[in-house]
């Protein structure tokens, strides 16, 4: 609009500002319409997931199984300190990258010389906003719409930087991190609304997720994801099924369902998804009630309409969710031929170690089977996808392991769909268990993380996890009994090396079935894109830049970029006439586990969406030194890790990779 606007103008002003803005060309408008396009030729990276349904898929074929190996680096750029992760997502148009570093720094480089354009720091206070993340300090990514990069801050604000100065155009607030809510995801846009939800179901918060006009940031809707205070009539009807299904003490104590990764919408059906978090607090004890409650609408997908926010339909995949199986993870879209039938579907690879595949027009179930190993169902009905739980799940305090943990099999690392192969080339941790138990000593705490199990001693998350949930809750938590024996698994072996390696899963969707796996990556950190030219590109946490033929899963490239960690997942666009794959990586200076002592609140990482056991532990969470004891008396000093940087690759790129003799090990 702005530029039609200079265009017409005619003043010898407004002539020159239009030729400063497009020297030779007229800068391609980013609307709904080039949203809704974008994957068509792949050309530009719009939105976080490529396309409004998040494939992933670009049909761009330049860079190929036959050349790959001939990638190497074009430029790098110094993002800044870090201090997390960055498992942003880059977008890239009109010959600019743009992205956000963990602590919610937005930067646009020119895409032809790696040149910083600007940057703009909305300055968190990281002090107080710390604590309040539960399982590191990140930011998955930025939107773009009309002229303005839409960011999120950790602290719950959310701006509109204009795309060209960096300098903002609105700011709004959709939460307040003094209420333990805190943001991590990218926005999406959908009918020129932005939408994003708010994370913290470590906490006692309830979820929701919210939309505000794109373009002046007005507020326009929230919708919650699980009952509010009991004392209170519910605000529809939505809301009135949803407490038949909690219990009092539950709604009191927040509920969670939080939302904080996955997102998906359908022009067509004029439908928007969204994945919902975790019950809060985790175990049915702590939230006093019994295995009959299935808690609405956590561990959910929700389709809801875009104008409104109003819920169309739901489909639960978790009832009465207390393993924290956040169902937030990718929301993927894609139409496929199931039993000769064109189907339109929603697909996600959940933490619950199931791949659902659901009719994204109705929300009816199709199928699902597990990709990783289980033991907390032996399967799904096959009407309803109903998981069929094992008795023996539900626990109380005597601890039992049960796969997976919560981490997930499979946790924010994004994945990617090819049409062509049917394959979903999918980041997994599918040997990942953990014991839980559910703390008899539980006491509900105000502005704290409220989870309810027991950790340490027996506990199954090992050091890391047991040792950073003792620091995190104000008082340690009981150690939990000598485990109960696992119910029986189902699923694939969990793989070599005490089931804590990472794979590539490449995933038939329509047989539900493994086509191929490859070793390295994942459920936490990097993430895959795949394209037509038969490729998978993946990046794996330990800092590789690794690419596969899409059909088969022969390795054709292996870089070490030499970020050795904090690695966020790559994109692939065109300019000038040439192919290029982008990644951001390096967590820098990772600052000390734990809560300043005599805090309120809590601090480092915890077992939530954080890496859990059975993850790397260098994928989700700062790889830092060991935590402090239970207890949380030490808090060791900040360590260094490799500075953060966005690296752009091209076909016999020449530049220098970051020295691997600098980096820091890969941490393990
Ligand atoms: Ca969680």
């Amino acid at each position: 609009m702005k530029l039609r606007k200079l265009a017409l103008c005619t003043s010898a002003a407004g002539l020159l500002l239009w030729a400063w803005v497009a020297p030779g060309q007229q800068p391609r408008r980013v609307d709904d319409t080039a949203l809704k396009n974008a994957g068509k030729t792949g050309e530009e990276w719009l939105s976080y997931g490529l396309t409004p349904g998040e494939t992933r898929y670009s049909p761009l074929n330049q860079i190929n199984a036959t050349n790959a190996s001939r990638l190497g680096l074009n430029w790098l750029y110094e993002i800044g300190p870090g201090g997390g992760n960055q498992e942003g997502t880059l977008l890239m148009s009109n010959g600019t990258l743009f992205g956000i570093t963990n602590w919610s720094v937005v930067y646009a480089v020119d895409a032809r010389t790696g040149k910083e354009k600007w940057r703009w720091d909305p300055e968190v206070n990281q002090a107080t906003v710390r604590p309040k993340m539960c399982c590191g300090i990140v930011n998955r990514g930025i939107a773009m719409y009309e002229g303005n990069i839409i960011a999120p801050s950790n602290d719950g604000r959310l701006f509109a930087l204009n795309m060209e100065t960096g300098k903002p155009v609105w700011e709004t607030r959709v939460a307040y991190s003094q209420d333990s809510y805190t943001l991590t995801m990218a926005p999406r846009i959908a009918k020129g609304k932005v939408i994003i939800g708010v994370a913290g179901a470590e906490f006692p918060v309830r979820g929701y997720f919210e939309a505000h006009d794109a373009k002046t940031g007005a507020f326009a809707w929230r919708t919650y994801t699980v009952p509010g205070d009991p004392s209170k009539p519910p605000e529809n009807e939505d809301m009135r099924r949803a407490a038949a299904t909690w219990s009092t003490e539950g709604m009191k104590m927040g509920g969670g369902g939080t939302v904080w990764d996955g997102m998906a919408y359908d022009p067509e059906a004029d439908l928007f998804y969204v994945g919902t978090g975790n019950a809060g607090p985790w175990t049915q004890d702590a939230r006093q009630q019994g295995k009959d409650k299935e808690n609405l609408y956590a561990a959910s997908i929700l389709a809801v309409k875009p104008d409104t926010g109003k819920l169309a339909w739901y489909f639960q995949m978790v009832p009465g969710d207390e393993w924290d199986f956040d169902s937030v993870q990718q929301l993927l879209l894609a139409d496929v031929v199931i039993k000769g039938q064109p189907r339109k579907v929603i697909m996600q690879a959940n933490k619950n170690g199931f791949y659902y595949v659901i009719d994204r027009v109705t929300g009816k179930f199709i199928s699902g089977q597990p990709f990783a190993q289980v033991t907390w169902a032996r399967g799904l009905n096959e009407e309803t996808g109903k998981p069929i739980i094992n008795e023996e799940s539900y626990y109380h305090t005597q601890s039992i392991p049960i796969a997976p943990g919560p981490g997930g099999a499979h946790n924010w690392s994004p994945m990617s769909f090819n049409p062509a192969t049917g394959l979903v080339y999918l980041p997994a941790s599918p040997g990942g268990s953990f014991n839980y138990s559910s703390d008899p000593n539980f006491k509900y705490q105000e502005g704290r993380q409220n989870m309810g199990i027991a950790f340490g001693g027996f506990g199954g998350g090992g050091r890391a996890a047991a040792g950073d949930a003792a620091a995190l809750a104000g008082t340690a938590p009981a150690a939990p009994s000598k485990p109960l024996p696992a119910p029986p698994a189902i699923g694939p072996t969990p793989p070599e090396g005490n089931g804590r390696g990472g794979v590539l899963l490449a995933w038939d969707v329509v047989n539900q079935k493994e086509r191929w796996r490859a070793q390295g990556g994942g459920g936490i950190g990097g993430g895959t894109v795949t394209t037509a030219g038969n490729l998978v590109l993946q990046v794996i946490p330990d800092g590789r830049l690794v690419a596969y033929t899409a059909d088969k899963g022969d390795k054709v490239l292996e870089i070490q970029t030499g970020l050795r960690g904090g690695m966020g997942p790559p994109i692939t666009y065109m300019l000038d006439g040439k192919q290029y794959v982008a990644l951001a990586g390096g967590s820098g200076a990772l600052p000390a586990f734990g809560p300043p002592p005599g805090a309120a609140g809590a601090g480092g990482r915890g077992p939530g969406p954080g890496p859990g056991p059975g993850a790397p532990p260098a994928a989700g969470a700062p790889a830092g030194p060991a935590p402090a004891a239970a207890g949380g008396a030490g808090f060791p000093p900040p360590t260094t890790q490799v500075t953060p940087k966005l690296l752009v690759f091209v076909l016999d790129g020449k530049a220098q990779l970051p020295a691997a003799a600098a980096a820091a090990p890969p941490a393990q």
